[in-house]
């Protein structure tokens, strides 16, 4: 089976049937208008239970076959990338129903998919429940409703493969190539010892194969997380559960603020992985570990060498880096950012999306009289503003940067 002539057909669907204009931030009312178009009889939904606040989370149960495949998005509520992909999924499923690649996947799995499960974190575009409570770290004692209900979904249908869909923070690269990480995957450990027992060599075959699809639409920028094992992780949890668990983390394509490209490669590489798994037919485990693990090296600006203050006290003349967090406006769900402090001093293993000569630049970091450290604190938003002109000022742009991007983000926050 071809996974390039298979990727060429799901391609051409993506761009026929996706969903338009999804905002980024999208809220559970948003994604429960558009499930309710849904045809009622491919697409089964059910509530599975009640958030903390008490919004029912609904799951779809898709497809009759042998093989139960459970896949949740958005367990945390700042990571809307999947939950998007799935909108778009669901809409190529309805289409194109009477194909060959659909008809087998629906005909060979059972999907349960629970798109949101985080529905008071994405109302309020935090990471963790209302109730404070990282639900990827409640797979054990499932004190939170959200992690009982997702328990209780696996329990009920005992599933043999799990999706566990992430965004990752826009500051990865895949291993040293200086290339930000825009997916990475992960076929999640089954024991301290991060043995490759017969079940995470199942998961690897998924991953790998969902990352030959994915290499077709980005192919330098797919990394693997790197290992760890976290028993309270469900991802971890599910496979001593049975289930093979493999998480996709949508990370960023520099100048995609709303990682629309990974979107895409979501939709794609879950399709064409599941057509792989309903023809038994993944590829093997060794492909997996071609993707070099991420590294914690891309930022979104760096200054080269630039005359650095604190305050007015002149403190050398360094590298900056910088990435940006989301800061979110509850009231009109805008999305705006924080400047953030990523390094000062060796920026040598570093890139950004857009780096500065800063040799005719001045870099003025306001420290607030309360600070006892008296200096700008790393991962930390950062106040700051530039000063100093220079032709020279660019040194590179990232691959796929649009025109005059920087100006905006960068404008409002540096000068
Ligand atoms: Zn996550």
């Amino acid at each position: 089976m071809s996974i390039l002539r298979t990727f060429q057909t799901l391609d051409n669907w993506y761009t026929e049937h996706r969903v338009a204009d999804v905002p980024y931030w999208i809220t559970q009312n948003y994604l429960y208008q558009k499930l309710d178009e849904l045809p009622k009889d491919i697409f089964k939904q059910e509530i599975a239970g009640e958030s903390t606040e008490r919004r029912h989370i609904r799951y779809i149960t898709l497809g009759s076959g042998s093989t139960g495949v459970l896949i949740w998005s958005q367990m945390h509520g700042d990571e809307p990338t999947a939950t998007r992909a799935l909108l778009d999924m669901f809409a190529i499923i309805k289409n194109q129903r009477d194909s060959e690649i659909i008809k087998t996947i629906l005909s060979k799995l059972t999907l349960y998919i629970l798109p949101m499960l985080n529905p008071d974190g994405a109302e309020r575009f935090t990471r963790r429940t209302v109730m404070g409570i990282d639900m990827n770290r409640d797979a054990l004692a499932l004190r939170t409703p959200e992690a009982r209900i997702l328990k209780s979904v696996r329990d009920t249908y005992n599933v043999q493969w799990a999706y566990s869909l992430h965004d990752q923070e826009p500051r990865y690269t895949v291993g040293g190539t200086g290339k930000a990480a825009g997916i990475s995957l992960l076929a999640a450990a089954s024991n301290w010892e991060l043995s490759v027992n017969e079940v995470r060599r199942d998961t690897m075959r998924l991953a790998a194969c969902i990352g030959e699809y994915i290499k077709n639409i980005i192919p330098d920028q797919i990394g693997r997380y790197e290992d760890a094992f976290e028993p309270r992780a469900f991802g971890e949890a599910m496979h001593s559960w049975g289930a093979r668990s493999v998480l996709i983390e949508s990370g960023y394509i520099p100048g995609d603020r709303h990682r629309e490209i990974v979107r895409q490669a979501n939709t794609i590489g879950i399709l064409g992985s599941l057509f792989h798994l309903a023809n038994n037919e993944l590829p093997q485990d060794d492909l997996y570990h071609t993707f070099p693990i991420n590294r914690k090296y891309f930022a979104e600006y760096m200054f080269k060498n630039v005359a650095i203050y604190f305050n007015d006290t002149y403190a050398g003349t360094q590298d900056v880096s910088f990435h940006l967090e989301y800061n979110p406006q509850n009231e009109k769900k805008n999305l705006s950012y924080k400047l953030c402090l990523t390094e000062i001093g060796d920026c040598s293993t570093y890139t950004a999306s857009y780096v500065f000569n800063g040799l005719k630049l001045k870099l003025r970091f306001s420290i607030d009289s309360g600070s006892t450290s008296r200096l700008p604190v790393i991962d930390k938003e950062v106040n700051c503003e530039i000063t100093g002109t220079g032709e020279d000022e660019h040194i590179s742009v990232a691959d796929g940067v649009p025109a005059g991007y920087p100006e905006n983000v960068f404008a409002k926050h540096l000068l």
